[in-house]
């Protein structure tokens, strides 16, 4: 299986990239963590990308794509994968069209409020990429993640100023893919604004 996991920031896409991953043996291939770990090790691509992702834009494609492009070919892909922040613009769509065909997109839509409401009480688990939020789904122990006992951080992209412009990148760079996989018949739209499980059982019944 190739899969797409489609949708804003904060609309839950790590949280069920985890999942999927794991049901379908697959990797979950998550460009923001990929860039994360690039800025953490000082690499070259990690400070070309920085001041953007502080900014809350979006990486230029060429870096992305190709990024992106040696990343597929590697053996861990050639069983399916899932993507999780990639494509994110319609020129990044088209490149990964030219280079494998994707079996469903998984859209998962969810308000404008809630993304806010959301970003801004995450919690993230910068070992095993976890995802916490404060009200929804806190750690059983305060600031620390459940599966690895590391020290929980806000991402930095996550501060109030940083969410605004993700949002507008997303609906102004991103949400025309939804139009873009709709016109190629395998988008799959689910409202990601329920409970993490009821929208991880309607994803294993779409895979399954
Ligand atoms: P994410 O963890 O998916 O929210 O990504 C964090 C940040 O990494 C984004 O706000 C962008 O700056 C950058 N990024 C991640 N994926 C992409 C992409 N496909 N194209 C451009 N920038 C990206």
């Amino acid at each position: 299986m190739r899969l797409i996991l489609l949708g804003p920031p904060g609309a839950g896409k790590g949280t069920q990239a985890v999942y999927l991953s794991e049901l379908l043996s697959i990797p979950a291939i998550s460009t923001g963590d990929i860039l994360r770990a690039e800025v953490k090790a000082g690499s070259e691509l990690g400070l070309t990308a920085k001041r953007y992702m502080e900014s809350g834009g979006l990486v230029p494609d060429d870096t992305i794509i190709d990024m992106m492009r040696s990343r597929l070919a590697d053996q861990e892909c050639a069983g399916g994968f899932l993507l999780d922040g990639f494509p994110r613009t319609v020129t990044q769509a088209r490149a990964l069209a030219s280079l494998v065909t994707i079996d469903k997109v998984l859209a998962l839509e969810i308000p404008k409020e809630v993304i806010i409401s959301r970003l801004g009480a995450r919690r993230s688990c910068p070992e095993c990429k976890a995802v916490y939020h404060l009200e929804h789904q806190p750690p059983q122990e305060e600031g620390k993640c459940d599966g690895c006992s590391t020290d929980l951080i806000i991402r930095a992209d996550d501060a109030p100023e940083t969410i605004r412009s993700r949002l507008e990148a997303y609906e102004y760079q991103t949400s025309p893919l939804l139009e873009f996989y709709s016109s190629t018949g395998n988008l799959v739209r689910i409202d990601g604004d329920r409970s993490i499980a009821a929208i991880k059982a309607d994803l294993a019944k779409l895979v399954g």
